[in-house]
């Protein structure tokens, strides 16, 4: 406990409700910032990890650290909370998938009845790199934005694959690592609304001028909710929400 008396006026943390280190799966995008946000508000470290496998949005990348250093600026409560950031190199996963987020492929319905955007694999080998990293950072925690309200359909997003990921992942570093997904039984209205109840106007403002949704990686339209083609699935994702929340 710090007992020395402070000469800053900024907003003090309260003390952390849980004293666990978590490790954030931090895109850049809405979900993984409201994730965020969420993590910073609940453990006493909390480090991001984010993956290059070259995606066609990878402006993503790019809006990442721009988030990353707007909340430390914006967010003194939150900036002393919120350690170092990891850039994990996944080409591979690129190289070897065949979809309409990694090639120049159109976003449809595959004959299997997922979107061509899936990418097979993704969330389990993300999950499975943080693990890795976390427990090299004393980390016990991860958590994603996974959701399977309002999605796209992605068997890689729902609450039992994840269970039993974390099942696995427990088993096999032979050390609890817990998968928390904040967003899993939410819409995208409410994501809306977490952030603002977790960071106000500011985290609102932030997200709708920063962070990154669009699977084509357009920037150069900013719509109400936000930059993107409007066109495709996830901004048309953030679009309705947005509109849900604004009007709710
Ligand atoms: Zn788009």
């Amino acid at each position: 406990m710090n007992t020395a008396a402070t000469m800053t006026t900024a907003p003090q943390a309260a003390p952390p409700a849980d004293e666990r280190h978590a490790l954030v799966l931090f895109s850049g995008g809405q979900d993984s910032t409201a994730c965020l946000a969420w993590a910073l508000e609940r453990y006493a470290r909390v480090e991001t990890i984010g993956f290059d496998y070259g995606q066609r949005h990878a402006v993503e990348l790019q809006c990442r650290l721009t988030v990353l250093e707007r909340l430390r600026a914006e967010f003194p409560q939150w900036a002393a909370r919120l350690g170092v950031d990891h850039v994990l190199d996944l080409s591979l996963l690129g190289r070897i998938s065949d979809t309409a987020l990694t090639g120049e492929r159109a976003i449809e319905l595959n004959a299997n009845g997922l979107p061509s955007t899936f990418v097979p694999g993704r969330n389990l080998l993300f999950l499975t790199f943080a693990a890795a990293v976390a427990y090299r950072r004393g980390a016990s925690v991860l958590v994603g934005g996974m959701c399977e309200t309002d999605y796209s359909g992605y068997p890689d997003c729902r609450h039992d694959t994840l269970a039993a990921l974390q099942t696995a992942l427990g088993l096999g570093l032979a050390t609890p690592m817990a998968i928390e997904t904040p967003l899993m039984c939410l819409t995208k209205a409410q994501t809306w609304a977490l952030a603002d109840t977790l960071g106000g106007t500011a985290l609102i403002e932030l997200t709708l001028e920063h962070t990154h949704t669009c699977y084509l990686g357009e920037r150069s339209a900013r719509h109400a909710w936000g930059y993107g083609c409007g066109l495709c699935p996830a901004c048309a994702l953030r679009r309705q929400g947005f509109e849900r929340w604004s009007a709710g």
